[in-house]
C-alpha cells in the first residue's frame, strides 16, 4: 500500500521533492499556505549549480526544460570600486553551463508541471506519534494524518517545531531590495553598468548588488551591517507581525530611498542611481539557523531546505534545498517498493538526514564566512573572495 506522504511548502525544496516522487509514480500531498502560485511576487533570479540544483533537476527529469529556460550569460559578474572604477569584469565562456540563472517564477512553473498542489492550506502544527500517524493541523482548524510529513516550509517553518527547538537568529546584516523594470529602454546607462549578469560594489560594512533577471527586470540589493532595532527605524516596517523574512512591499518608499542614499553617501553617481530609480523597497534582515543544526530522530517527520539549515543567501540555499528534495524522493522510491515494513521509511529518512546535515553544515560554514567577508570592515576581503570562486569564467578587465 502507498505510504501517505505530505510535504509542507511549495518552494524549491518541496516542489523538487514532490516532482521527483511523482516521476517515480509515488503519490504525494503538497500543502502550501499561499492561496495561489502567483499570490506573491516570486522573487529574484537563482543560479543553479551543476552539481547541486542542476543535478536535482536531472533527478526530477527536468534538466532539458531548465536548459531551455535558463540564462548562461547571467553568470557574468562585474565588481566596481565605490568610485565607479571597474575592478573585475568576468564573462562566461559561450559553453559555460556551471551556474546559469533562472527566474524563480519560471523555475516554480517548471517544477509544478502536473503536480496538484493544495493551495491555501497553511499548516499551524505537526504532531508526531498519534494513533493515526503524524497529524497535520491547519489554520482553518482541520487535521489530516500522514505516515511521513516533510517540512519544506522555509525559514520560519512550523514543521521544524516538531523536531527541534532551534529558531533563526539575526546575522547583523540587513538587505533592502528594490527593482528596476524595463531597464534597457528606461535606464540604458544602468543596463550597460549591470551587463548581462550582476554588478557588485563593496564598501566598509556595506555593499550594493544589482542582478539582471529575465524580461529587462533588475533586482537591486543594498546590504549593510546594522543592529535590528536601528534597522527598524531606518526602514519602518508597516507590518511588524509578519515572519521577518517574508518581506513584501515596504512602507514609505521615499523615506527608505533617502535613508539608503544617506547610508551610501559618497559612492559614485551611476551606482547610487540604482537606488534613485528603484521602485518599491522590501527589507530582509538576514537570519540563519545554527551552522550544524541537527535533531533527534522523530519517526514520520523530517525537514528540507531552509527549514533545516537557513544560511546567508550566497547562492547555495535553493540549490541545496532542491538536491535534498530530489535525493529524499529517490531514496523513498527505492526503499518503498511494494509492501515494506513501516520501519523502512524512517530508516531511509534517517540515512538521508545524516547525509543532508554533513553537506549543509559545510555550506553553512562557507556562506557564513562569505557573508563576513562580503559585508566587512575591509572591502578588499570581498574582492579576494570573488577571486577565489571565479575560476570558470574569463576575466576581461
Ligand atoms: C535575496 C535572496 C537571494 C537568494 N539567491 C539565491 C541564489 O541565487 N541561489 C540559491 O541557491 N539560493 C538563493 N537564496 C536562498 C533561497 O532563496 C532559499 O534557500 C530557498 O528559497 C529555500 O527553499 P525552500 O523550499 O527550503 O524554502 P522557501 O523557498 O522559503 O519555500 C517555503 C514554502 O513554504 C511555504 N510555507 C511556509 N510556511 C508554511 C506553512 N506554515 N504551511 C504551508 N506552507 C508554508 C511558503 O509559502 C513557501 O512556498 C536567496 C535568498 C534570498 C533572500
Amino acid at each position: 500500500m502507498d505510504r501517505r506522504i505530505a510535504v509542507v511548502g511549495s518552494g524549491p525544496a518541496g516542489l523538487t521533492f514532490a516532482r521527483t516522487l511523482h516521476r517515480h509514480g509515488h503519490p504525494v500531498t503538497v500543502l502550501e499556505r499561499d492561496p495561489a502560485p502567483d499570490a506573491r511576487p516570486p522573487g529574484g533570479t537563482l543560479d543553479l549549480h551543476e552539481g547541486l540544483g542542476q543535478l536535482a533537476l536531472d533527478k526530477a527529469g527536468l534538466l532539458a526544460g531548465f536548459r531551455a529556460l535558463s540564462r548562461p550569460e547571467g553568470q557574468a559578474m562585474r565588481i566596481l570600486d565605490t568610485d565607479g572604477t571597474v575592478l573585475r569584469d568576468w564573462r562566461p565562456r559561450p559553453d559555460d553551463r556551471a551556474n546559469p540563472e533562472i527566474d524563480r517564477g519560471q523555475l516554480r512553473d517548471l517544477l509544478l508541471g502536473p503536480l496538484d498542489v493544495q493551495w491555501g492550506r497553511g499548516v499551524t502544527r505537526v504532531e508526531p506519534g498519534t494513533r493515526d500517524g503524524v497529524l497535520v493541523h491547519f489554520a482553518d482548524g482541520r487535521q489530516e494524518a500522514f505516515d511521513l510529513v516533510v517540512g519544506a516550509d522555509g525559514a520560519w517553518s512550523r514543521t521544524r517545531q516538531a523536531v527541534s527547538s532551534a529558531t533563526p537568529h539575526y546575522t547583523g546584516v540587513t538587505m533592502v531590495e528594490t527593482s528596476l523594470d524595463d531597464v534597457d529602454a528606461r535606464h540604458p546607462d544602468l543596463a550597460r553598468l549591470i551587463g548581462d549578469g550582476s554588478v557588485a560594489v563593496y564598501g566598509v560594512n556595506r555593499a550594493l548588488v544589482a542582478q539582471r533577471n529575465g524580461g529587462g527586470h533588475v533586482k537591486v540589493y543594498a546590504q549593510f551591517r546594522t543592529p535590528l532595532d536601528r534597522h527598524a527605524t531606518l526602514t519602518p516596517d508597516p507590518n511588524p507581525n509578519r515572519d521577518p523574512v517574508d518581506a513584501d512591499a515596504d512602507a514609505d518608499a521615499e523615506a527608505v530611498r533617502s535613508s539608503l542614499l544617506a547610508l551610501f553617501d559618497g559612492w559614485a553617481t551611476p551606482v547610487l542611481d540604482l537606488l534613485r530609480h528603484g521602485t518599491a523597497f522590501a527589507h530582509r534582515p538576514l537570519y540563519v539557523l545554527p551552522v550544524s543544526h541537527t535533531w533527534p530522530q522523530v519517526p514520520g517527520v523530517t525537514l528540507l531546505g531552509d527549514a533545516a539549515h537557513l544560511m546567508p543567501p550566497l547562492g547555495a540555499g535553493a540549490n541545496l534545498a532542491m538536491l535534498e528534495g530530489a535525493e529524499l524522493a529517490e531514496a523513498i522510491a527505492t526503499a518503498t517498493g511494494p509492501g515494506p515494513a513501516p520501519g523502512d521509511l524512517d530508516e531511509t529518512v534517517r540515512t538521508f538526514e545524516e547525509q543532508m546535515w554533513a553537506r549543509a553544515s559545510r555550506w553553512a560554514e562557507i556562506t557564513t564566512t562569505g557573508l563576513e567577508r562580503l559585508v566587512s570592515q575591509d572591502p578588499s576581503q570581498a574582492l579576494a573572495l570573488f577571486d577565489e570562486v571565479q575560476p570558470s569564467s574569463d576575466e576581461v578587465a
